[in-house]
């Protein structure tokens, strides 16, 4: 149920709808608008309460029920869009935020080529994982501990933020002494400890789509981080499985406005794994953007033939600066820059 309060209401208004929703056992999470603060009052009993016991309440406009599973990640609850700062660096304005970089963490060299190179052609966050998870357990699994170290090194000698996937609960803290930005691979959407566990650390994070789920459970599952108080969440579309096979999945470019048009949360858009071969990466990251997505995810190998994990869907660095290069009339087409 969400509780809209009248403009310019009171603090002592607003704790009164707290206290009352505290009072039934319910939970609650504030959405403090400049122009007007809602109260979404949440539990699981939630539909046998009257809306009427909160809008008799003295400073409350109007009750309403969120009919949607996902009530935080709503633009029920939060009206205006949200926007994610990570290090300074804002997702969801108007600026396109590119983050760049390889699959995995290989070794230093490998990363500070790929840092140099996405961040000269204008990318703002490298990525890298250091932890995979891997479809078959006998693939490379990543670097790990020492990935992490070799990440930190790298953010420091080039000077640029980073993202990193986290993959078990118990290394969300050591995961976040590395990255500025945390990832939610597609495999681990509905991993709920995990998601609890990030929630809690109110560490910004990218939820990728799990390519079996529907937008509405991938708003569920943002709901997740959102109850347990982390706002900085940003979405990531990342393909779905469909029967089409020329790709390695299919980029479901119709969920950008579903998302934009159902939540206020940012969405980015990984075009690698959608495609699957670098030679399809540019046309279907300029399809995100036209579609309205907040920024890309694109893997960026120094030498892809190389590559230990996704060289096919790897960009070179030269191939990335010549799309960095084509998105920024596009991106001022649309009254955004790049
Ligand atoms: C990745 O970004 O490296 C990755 C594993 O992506 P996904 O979780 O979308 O498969
Ligand atoms: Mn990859």
């Amino acid at each position: 149920m969400i509780v809209e309060m009248k403009r310019g209401a009171t603090q002592q208004e607003v704790d009164g709808v707290v206290e009352r929703a505290k009072s039934l056992d319910l939970e609650v999470q504030l959405n403090i608008g400049t122009d007007k603060t809602v109260v979404a009052i949440l539990g699981s009993n939630t539909g046998q309460i009257s809306t009427d016991l909160f809008a008799v309440l003295p400073g409350v406009e109007s009750t309403a029920r969120i009919m949607k599973p996902y009530k935080l990640a709503s633009r029920e609850f939060k009206l205006e869009n949200s926007v994610v700062s990570v290090n300074g660096i804002d997702i969801g304005g108007p600026r396109l935020i590119v983050m760049a970089g390889p699959c995995a963490i290989e070794s230093q060299q490998q990363l500070v080529d790929a840092a140099t190179a996405v961040k000269q052609s204008g990318a703002l966050i490298l990525r890298g994982g250091a932890f995979k998870p891997r479809t078959s357990p006998f693939s490379f699994q990543g670097l790990e501990k020492v990935g992490l170290e070799l990440l930190s090194k790298v953010k420091e000698q080039v000077g640029i933020s980073v993202v990193t996937e986290v993959v078990e609960p118990h290394d969300v803290g050591t995961v976040s002494q590395h990255a500025d930005l945390l990832q939610v691979g597609a495999r681990n959407m509905q991993n709920f400890a995990l998601l609890t566990r990030i929630g809690k650390s109110k560490r910004p994070v990218v939820l990728k789509r799990g390519f079996s789920c529907t937008v509405t459970e991938w708003l569920t599952a943002a709901d997740y981080l959102l109850a347990r108080g982390n706002s900085n969440v940003i979405l990531c579309e990342r393909g779905i499985r469909t029967f089409e096979d020329s790709t390695r999945f299919s980029l479901d470019i119709s969920s950008i406005p579903v998302v934009k048009r159902f939540s206020h949360l940012p969405v980015i858009v990984d075009p690698s794994h959608a495609a699957g071969h670098y030679a399809l990466v540019p046309s279907i990251a300029k399809a995100a953007i036209a579609a309205g997505a907040d920024g890309l995810l694109i893997e960026v190998h120094p030498n892809p033939k190389e590559a230990l994990v996704d060289g096919l869907q790897s960009l070179t660095p030269s191939d990335f600066a010549r799309l960095m290069k084509e998105l920024k009339p596009l991106a001022e087409s649309l009254g955004r820059f790049i």
